[in-house]
């Protein structure tokens, strides 16, 4: 069967704060705009428990906050097209193509915001463990452990706030960090510190998840010592950071050695009229905040690109 064809001057990959800024200044800018996601719209922050730092909400639930980022994007009419899977991207030829499982877009500009995804600790265990005791998501699986004990991995402000979440169904939640302070936030860190329910195992690093059909302890290497111990825990959430979701790019923009897509401050990337925003690229604080401004830049960018090359065909 044929595939679908359909033209847009503008096609948006990602559905979270960059993405569904990008669309409304897009659809704002007169471009005929798509909006592509391989899952629901709202992104990563959907999962966050409680946002407190976007200006304007002092506190806010974050699946809330994106409803209201998609909702405004509705307003100005973008075609989205959310749960669909990239098969082939072709950015380098002046008009790009994107090939879905029975759609062929084409467009004259690409803005990729989709984001990044969990990073794994790739210890043993860990696959074996996953959905039986190892997640990365405390909002969708902390009521599993009401009275239990957990574990989570990482010093950053998504595994001490996350820590903190599941001390409302654990009775005992441990926070495992690799160094002797931490990257979060100060404020995190000493809300962290004041929850009679955490305890800090700090300088240890995890080595193997073991059980029978579910979790049941957690090796590590106490790094000061030098020696391994084994801590009793009915879960572990692994909250280590984030690796960018650019698996169909085939290495036809410039990414850094971590993968994530390089940009100037328009939000270019080394290609023509392609553009990169929010978590995606490489930039030096995630935050929804930034994701949002970071497309609000591409969309600019890209509007005035393609009203540059419309002069330039006129000529
Ligand atoms: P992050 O800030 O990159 O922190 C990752 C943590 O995991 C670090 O403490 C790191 O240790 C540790 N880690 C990394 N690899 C590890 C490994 N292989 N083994 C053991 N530990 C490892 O990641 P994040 O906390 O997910 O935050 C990502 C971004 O989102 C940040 O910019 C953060 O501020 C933002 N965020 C904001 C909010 C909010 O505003 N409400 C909430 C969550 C996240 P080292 O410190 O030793 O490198």
């Amino acid at each position: 069967m044929e595939k679908e064809k359909l033209n847009y001057d503008v096609i948006i990959l990602g559905a979270g704060p960059a993405g569904c800024s990008a669309s409304i200044y897009a659809s704002r800018g007169n471009l005929k705009t798509a909006i592509l996601d391989i899952n629901m719209f709202g992104g990563q922050p959907s999962n966050y428990l409680e946002i407190e730092n976007y200006p304007g909400f002092e506190k806010i639930c974050g699946y809330e906050l994106m409803e209201k980022f998609e909702n405004h994007a509705d307003k100005f009419g973008a075609d989205k097209f959310p749960f669909v899977e990239i098969q082939r991207i072709k950015l380098t030829s002046e008009i790009k193509e994107i090939e879905t499982k029975d759609k062929i877009f084409t467009s004259k500009a690409v803005i990729i915001a989709t984001g990044a995804q969990a990073k794994k600790l790739n210890i043993a265990g860990e696959e074996e463990f996953k959905g039986r005791g190892v997640s990365y998501c405390a909002v969708c699986d902390g009521a599993f452990y009401k009275d239990k004990i957990v574990t989570v991995i990482g010093g950053g402000n998504s595994a001490l706030e996350e820590a903190m979440y599941l001390t409302k169904f654990a009775k005992k939640v441990y926070i495992m960090h690799r160094r002797d302070n931490f990257r979060a936030d100060k404020l995190v860190c000493s809300r962290a510190c004041k929850n009679e329910k955490i305890e800090f195992i700090m300088n240890a690093n995890p080595l193997e998840i073991q059980g029978n059909n579910c979790v049941e302890k957690i090796i590590f290497k106490d790094l000061k010592t030098g020696e391994n111990k084994e801590l009793y825990t009915d879960g572990v959430f692994i909250y280590i950071g984030y690796n960018p979701n650019v698996e169909s790019l085939n290495g036809q923009i410039e990414q850094t050695s971590d993968g994530f897509i390089q940009t100037d401050i328009n939000m270019q990337t080394s290609v023509q009229g392609v553009y990169a925003a929010g978590d995606v690229r490489n930039t030096p604080l995630r935050q929804v905040i930034t994701a949002a401004s970071d497309g609000a830049i591409a969309a600019c960018s890209a509007v005035k690109y393609i009203e540059l090359s419309q002069l330039q065909s006129v000529k």
